[in-house]
């Protein structure tokens, strides 16, 4: 655990452009749009890019190869935001209601453990940050995870 003051946006971009390439052969397209105002957060870049890299990994499965991937930054007040949106097949209110649950996969052994999502959970919330997921069958799927600004002196 190494938390210090991040630049968010930065991170997210280091972290795309290791993923990116990796997906370069299927039919994604990946959106960013950052908020060039994004005040920083006090947090651990290395475990932030875990929870991009999840959240990324389940998107595109959920897409099957193809759709449309949107990162976004934003300023919420004083909260510093980061969404995660697919169009893929999006979830039941059952599944929804299990992600968090570690091992919980609807994935056969060779494409998910079920445990990435417990993964985000447990670092968000060592952020004291919180998620929403918005989800619909057919339509896609929204993580959106909320992180205190920083409030140091500098
Ligand atoms: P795994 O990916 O290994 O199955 P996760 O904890 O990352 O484990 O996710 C748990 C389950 O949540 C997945 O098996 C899937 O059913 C569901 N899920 C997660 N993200 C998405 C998404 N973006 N779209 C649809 N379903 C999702
Ligand atoms: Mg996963």
């Amino acid at each position: 655990n190494h938390k210090a003051k991040i630049d968010l946006n930065a991170v997210l971009a280091e972290g795309m452009a290791f993923i990116e390439p990796r997906f370069a052969k299927v039919d994604i397209q990946f959106k960013s749009t950052f908020d060039p105002e994004l005040p920083p957060i006090l947090a651990d870049a290395s475990q932030i890019t875990q929870v991009l890299i999840n959240l990324v990994i389940n998107a595109i499965h959920a897409m099957d190869s193809m759709g449309t991937l949107t990162l976004r930054t934003a300023r919420a007040g004083r909260l510093v935001q980061m969404v995660v949106q697919d169009n893929g097949i999006g979830m039941d209110q059952q599944t929804l209601e299990q992600i968090f649950l570690p091992f919980f996969t609807t994935k056969d052994l060779d494409h998910g453990t079920g445990l990435g999502l417990s993964v985000v959970h447990g670092i968000v919330s060592a952020h004291d940050g919180t998620i929403d997921v918005k989800s619909e069958i057919g339509n896609g799927t929204t993580f959106t995870i909320t992180f205190p600004t920083y409030k140091g002196k500098d």
